[in-house]
Parts: C-alpha cells; sequence; structure tokens
C-alpha cells in the first residue's frame, strides 16, 4: 500500500521546531537534520537452488561526535534508504538523551528471512559485513539486531568481521546470546526502564505507586517486563491488550482486581499473543483491542507499536489518566501531543522512557571491551541510575523552561550532539 508518510521528513521537521527553540546555527543546522555518512551497497547471495539474488543494504552514519555510531541493523521487505536515514538520526538523539557516549546509527537489509533458509541468512549477513568491514568497529559504529534479526545474524556478523580482521573484537556489535559476549538483563532492559522512568515521575508528583493503577498495550518483550517490574512495585496492571496472531484481530484483557503477570506471561506465545480461553479461566473479560485506551487507570503504558494514541481516539482516554509512559517508538502522533499537554497528562517521552535497551547494549559492549562481565544486579543497578540521571536532566528541563517533556528531551539531546560537534572544532 502507497503511504506519503515519510519517517526522514517527520524526523528532520521535529529537528528544525527544536533547532528553533536552541537558536543553533545554520551550519549546524545543515549538519545535524542529515547523515553525516551513508553507504548503500549491493549483497549478492548465492541461494539453496543455485541461483544467485543480489539484495541491496544499508548503514547510515547519521553522527559520531559523542562516540561511535550505535543502531541496529534491520530486515525487512519494505526497507527504505529515508527509513533508515531517520532511524540513524533519533539513535542521535536517544543516546543523548541518556548521555551515554554513543552516537547514532542504523542499517539495513531489503529482504524476507522468514523466506530465506539459515545457509542463505548466514551467506547474506557475511556478505552484508563484506562491504562494511572497513567502516564499522567497536571504535567506529556498533550494530545490533533490530526488526526481523537476532543474536544468530549478529555472530555471523561478528565471525565474518573477525576472520577479515585478524582479531577478537567482541565488542563490535551487540545484541548476542549471554555466553558469546552478549550482557546478563538485557532481555529485561527496556521494560524496567520504562518503569524506573514512572517510578521516578511518580515521586515527584508525590503519587504513591502502591495506590496507581495502569492498562498495558503489548505484551511482548517490552510490556512483560514493564508490567513485571510496576505490579513488583506494588502497582496493579488492570488491562493488557495484544494482538491475537490467530484471528488477526486485537483485544483487551481486563481484570478489575489486578493481572497475575506470571499467571498471564504463562499463556501468552512467543509473539505475545494471550490465550482468550485462559485469559478467561483466570479471571479476565474479554474487550475490543482499543479498550485499553479508555479504562478507568492512572498510567496508561502504550508499548506494541507505533501511531497508537492518535488525535481521532483521544477522547477515548479517560479522565483519570494522569501519566502516558511510552515503551514503543512513536505510539503518541504528532498532532495527539498537543491534546495531551492540554490536558495536563504527563508525558513521558519514548526516546526517554525505553532507552533502558540501547543503555544495557551500550554496557555489552563496554563489557566486551574489558573482556569482563557483570553480574545481573550489577547491570541492572547501573541501569537504573543512567535512567534515573537522565530522567532528572529532563524533567529539570521541562520546568525550567516550561516545557513539553518531550521537547525538553529533544532539547537536551540536541543541545548535547550540537556542544560535541562545535568542542571538536568542526563547526
Ligand atoms: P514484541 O514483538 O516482543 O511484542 C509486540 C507486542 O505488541 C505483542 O504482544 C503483540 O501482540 C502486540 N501488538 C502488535 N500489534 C498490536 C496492535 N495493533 N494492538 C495491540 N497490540 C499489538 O515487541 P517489543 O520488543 O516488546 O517492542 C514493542 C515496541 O517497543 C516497539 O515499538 C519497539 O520498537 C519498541 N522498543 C523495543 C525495544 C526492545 O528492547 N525490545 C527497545 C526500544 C523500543
Amino acid at each position: 500500500m502507497e503511504s506519503s508518510y515519510n519517517p526522514y521528513v517527520a524526523a528532520q521537521t521535529q529537528f528544525d521546531k527544536v533547532a528553533e527553540i536552541l537558536n543553533l546555527d545554520e551550519a549546524t543546522r545543515a549538519l545535524l537534520r542529515q547523515p553525516m555518512r551513508e553507504f548503500h551497497f549491493t549483497i549478492p547471495v548465492k541461494m539453496d537452488d543455485g541461483s544467485v539474488k543480489v539484495f541491496n543494504g544499508y548503514r547510515m552514519q547519521h553522527n559520531d561526535a559523542r562516540g561511535p555510531a550505535k543502531g541496529g541493523i534491520r530486515f525487512a521487505p519494505e526497507e527504505t534508504a529515508d527509513t533508515v536515514r531517520a532511524l540513524s538520526m533519533w539513535m542521535t538523539w536517544k543516546c543523548a538523551c541518556v548521555d551515554i557516549p554513543l552516537g547514532g546509527g542504523k542499517g539495513g537489509i531489503v529482504c524476507d528471512p522468514s523466506k530465506m533458509s539459515l545457509g542463505e541468512q548466514e551467506r547474506m549477513c557475511r556478505g552484508y559485513i563484506r562491504q562494511l568491514a572497513k567502516v564499522v568497529g567497536h571504535v567506529v559504529d556498533v550494530p545490533a539486531p533490530d526488526m526481523m534479526s537476532n543474536g544468530q545474524h549478529m555472530l555471523w556478523m561478528l565471525d565474518e568481521y573477525e576472520t577479515i580482521t585478524g582479531g577478537r573484537y567482541p565488542g563490535m556489535i551487540t545484541g548476542k546470546p549471554v555466553g558469546m559476549g552478549g550482557s546478563l538483563g538485557r532481555t529485561e532492559a527496556t521494560g524496567y526502564g520504562v518503569i524506573y522512568t514512572l517510578r521516578n515521575y511518580l515521586q515527584k508528583a508525590n503519587i504513591d505507586i502502591t495506590k496507581t493503577t495502569a492498562s498495558v498495550q503489548g505484551f511482548g518483550n517490552v510490556a512483560e517486563y514493564a508490567a513485571r517490574l510496576y505490579t513488583k512495585l506494588g502497582g496493579k496492571v488492570v488491562a493488557l491488550a495484544c494482538l491475537d496472531q490467530t484471528d488477526k484481530k486485537t483485544y483487551t484483557y481486563y481484570n478489575a482486581n489486578g493481572m497475575d503477570i506470571d499467571a498471564m506471561v504463562g499463556i501468552k506465545d512467543k509473539f505475545g499473543t494471550i490465550d482468550k480461553a485462559k485469559a478467561q479461566a483466570l479471571g479476565c473479560t474479554l474487550l475490543p483491542g482499543d479498550d485499553w485506551l479508555a479504562q478507568d487507570v492512572d498510567i496508561l503504558i502504550p508499548a506494541a507499536l507505533e501511531n497508537q494514541i492518535t488525535a481521532e481516539n483521544f477522547n477515548k482516554i479517560s479522565k483519570q489518566v494522569k501519566v502516558i509512559c511510552e515503551g514503543a517508538n512513536g505510539p503518541t502522533t504528532p498532532d495527539c501531543d498537543k491534546l495531551i499537554e492540554k490536558r495536563g497528562i504527563f508525558m513521558l517521552p519514548d526516546f526517554l522512557c525505553n532507552a533502558g535497551g540501547v543503555t544495557c547494549s551500550y554496557f555489552e559492549q563496554v563489557q566486551c571491551n574489558m573482556n569482563y562481565f557483570w553480574d545481573l544486579d550489577e547491570v541492572l543497578t547501573k541501569l537504573d541510575h543512567k535512567m534515573t540521571v537522565a530522567f532528572e536532566a529532563v524533567y529539570k528541563t521541562a520546568m525550567d523552561m516550561n516545557l513539553y517533556m518531550r521537547d525538553a528531551a529533544y532539547v537536551i539531546a540536541i543541545n548535547r550532539v550540537a556542544q560535541a560537534v562545535k568542542l571538536r572544532g568542526w563547526i
């Protein structure tokens, strides 16, 4: 289906707005509103039937003034250069917002791995790295898994890189399995980071977390660990929404007494689909998919996908809702931000709230570079500290400059990158 939405145009529009607030000079604007380096290339792959298929690959390094570029490699049939450009730019802001010494990058291969054998996938991964070996690495640009790519793909890429360069550089790529250079805590990191941020805000607002209720959209990796930590801290999840893979419909599961998250995890599959009959046996009522928005709760946690809280459905949100914390990337549309701000709902924006994942990837890289690995407690303590310091900085900027939290997060991030560019003498 044709779509007029271009994420690169959206990323540049957001940047231009904040460049105005910060009164950035023309040269800094010109440098930061596009990637510094772009690699577009072909990857010929011998297929199992003897034919050769040529895949198109990208790697974009938006900015590395604060440290090596960092960002995932997406395997997507619909991948475009502009999507990769936009995502590389958002990675720069996310790393700067949580103040990790990394820049922003993103990669992609136009492909559908679900239609390829493991051998074909391996040859494609190795071909991708053969094209990039000179321009990635632990001190240059550090890739990671993203949409449809996984730890096995990262290990093939690392092996190809090490074969070409003749050394062992596990910090060249992150998202590797634990025991093969991966970090403990990566599975929990994004969801826990969402709740560390929420906890920090509730403390500022003098709201007792044990007296709050939440409604969560999604029950995949991010939502599961967010729900687990939130209930551990005493909150009550009364609604969970997810997509049912069998009938391709979305449902909201509601339980006024609060969900037993362990039990709900026990009845979901690997796609984050909850078993309807078993959920009803556990005391859940089945409601339409978008009813997660309409529940009388204090907190909404969109943790499924983008474009979910919009100007069209905004009026469904209960008047009781005080906070939205964005676990997903881009769940709220820009026109809806204005309505949320006007109603006085507090926004914990995505690239602050869900930055726990990239922060833990940074920890993985640090541990690999040292060749010394931390235990789970140490990883989570460091993660909590990083997320808390980041929240404090964004909150203070929002209060001092009277800004919406999303704008405050952008102001902090873009300012940090602009400073780094100036200090290096590039501008
Ligand atoms: P996932 O694939 O593990 O889970 C996705 C969940 O969303 C599933 O429960 C699915 O049923 C549900 N879902 C899908 N479409 C839906 C719909 N239309 N309505 C309701 N529910 C729907 O994904 P994840 O890794 O948990 O990621 C979720 C979001 O968080 C994405 O936006 C992702 O980009 C973002 N994110 C993830 C990480 C990470 O570390 N996993 C880090 C940062 C941001």
